[in-house]
């Protein structure tokens, strides 16, 4: 997408070998109209498969989550929290999933009543990069007895295997930019498809 394309390019910034930091658009300062674009091009890739809640996990997803929800006729976003329960719920669903930015396991945990029973979400993530956020996302869904259409993500980094992971399990997947590496301290992107 040539407007996210941009925002990286004049924008990110990427630390070691791995890590692209986003924050002055994306993840600390938020770029309100490349969101809403970001989010368009989103709803109109997944309009087809009718979702009726987009899923996400605090709280650098929630953007781009609430900006695709608005596009796909404003349907309700949910995000999984990270925090840990204090007690142990019925009505919570959890899976495990471990933060590459914070290197630490976190449980996700969703209220059931906000997914219900043959719910259609549309998971959306700002990156994906091992697809660990990605995967405890749909087994959310799974426990839930939803259906988890797809995933949608602003930035793939597609040297980490989370993008191949989906997509060999056959999940819809689609991605606004995709990073081929670092080098000498600069981001490279793929060529759009
Ligand atoms: P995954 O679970 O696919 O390994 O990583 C995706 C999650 O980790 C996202 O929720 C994102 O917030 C965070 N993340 C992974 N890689 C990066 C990165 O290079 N930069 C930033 N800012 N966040 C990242």
């Amino acid at each position: 997408m040539k407007e996210l394309r941009e925002a990286i390019e004049k924008w990110g910034r990427a630390a070691g070998t791995n890590v692209v930091k986003v924050d002055m658009f994306l993840n600390h300062r938020l770029e309100t109209e490349l969101l809403f674009q970001m989010g368009k091009v989103l709803a109109d890739y997944f309009r087809e498969d009718h979702p009726t809640q987009v899923l996400t996990v605090e709280s650098s997803g929630i953007a781009l989550a609430l900006t695709t929800a608005h596009f796909l006729g404003d349907i309700p976003v949910v995000f999984a929290k990270k925090s840990p329960t204090i007690v142990q719920s019925e009505d919570v669903v959890q899976a495990p999933v471990y933060s590459f930015t914070h290197k630490v396991n976190n449980m996700i945990r969703v209220d059931k009543h906000y997914l219900p029973i043959h719910s259609r979400v549309l998971i959306v993530d700002d990156f994906l990069a091992d697809g660990q956020a990605a995967t405890g996302l749909i087994s959310l869904c799974t426990q839930l007895q939803c259906q988890a259409v797809g995933v949608g993500v602003g930035i793939e980094k597609g040297f980490q295997p989370g993008g191949k992971l989906l997509r060999e399990r056959g999940i819809k997947l689609k991605s606004l930019a995709i990073v081929e590496k670092i080098e000498d301290g600069k981001i490279i992107l793929a060529q759009d498809d």
